[in-house]
């Protein structure tokens, strides 16, 4: 998954997905964005649609950011 991630569009730096831990009481994490390592540039923050996997939220992601 991380190794699908471009490097920076601003500074080629090496980018980051992360992740909103799941409260209490819920499997699903809370939000996904990527965010670069070395300068800080980062996609919107995306919220799980409804019904939506993890992993469709982390690809959702990780799709912003290469694009
Ligand atoms: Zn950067």
């Amino acid at each position: 998954m991380a190794e699908m991630l471009r490097p920076c569009p601003k500074c080629g730096g090496k980018a980051k997905l992360k992740r909103g831990l799941p409260n209490m009481g819920n499997s699903k994490i809370r939000y996904a964005l990527v965010q670069c390592l070395e300068c800080n540039y980062k996609t919107p923050t995306l919220k799980p649609l409804k019904g939506e996997s993890d992993k469709s939220l982390k690809e959702r992601a990780i799709r912003l950011w290469n694009d």
